[in-house]
């Protein structure tokens, strides 16, 4: 893992408090509990942006491209930078991030330890260009599977 054993525990850690606070792992349900807005928006080339105002309120925008199983993958990546990285006002789930990027690797870390179901066996060995493309992989081939169906449906 490209992360110090401090920096993993530190994660675990923030999820613990999580867990304590809102009895829950999902996503939405955190975002509501936590009062972080959730919007769901046209966003172009982009699948979430988490933003922190000057007053410290949290929003969270998902591209209304994605389905409702992406939306949350992209929903608890987004929660992972709101919670990780504070300081950093906004923040971009895009398709050519910076893919070997700190905080990307962080947020994706947060996001499969809050859904362990879709968390890859052995992702301890995965590089952090390795875990990203593991995650846009299961973004993206929802939205084809999704444009799939609408075209088995026309
Ligand atoms: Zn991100």
């Amino acid at each position: 893992m490209e992360l110090s054993r401090q920096q993993y525990r530190l994660i675990k850690k923030v999820l613990e408090q999580i867990y304590q606070y809102c009895g829950t792992y999902d996503p939405f349900l955190i975002s509501k509990n936590l009062n972080i807005n959730v919007s769901v928006i046209p966003l172009k080339g982009l699948s979430g942006i988490s933003d922190i105002s000057p007053t410290g309120h949290a929003t969270i925008y998902l591209s209304s491209a994605l389905n409702s199983y992406a939306k949350k993958i992209v929903c608890a990546h987004e929660l992972g930078h709101i919670f990780l990285h504070r300081n950093t006002e906004l923040n971009l789930f895009t398709v050519d991030g910076n893919k070997n990027s700190l905080t990307e690797y962080e947020a994706n870390i947060f996001a499969l330890e809050l859904l362990p179901h879709i968390k890859p066996i052995n992702y301890f060995q995965y590089s952090k260009e390795e875990l990203q493309s593991y995650i846009e992989k299961k973004v993206f081939s929802n939205i084809y599977t999704l444009t799939e169906q609408i075209n088995d449906n026309a």
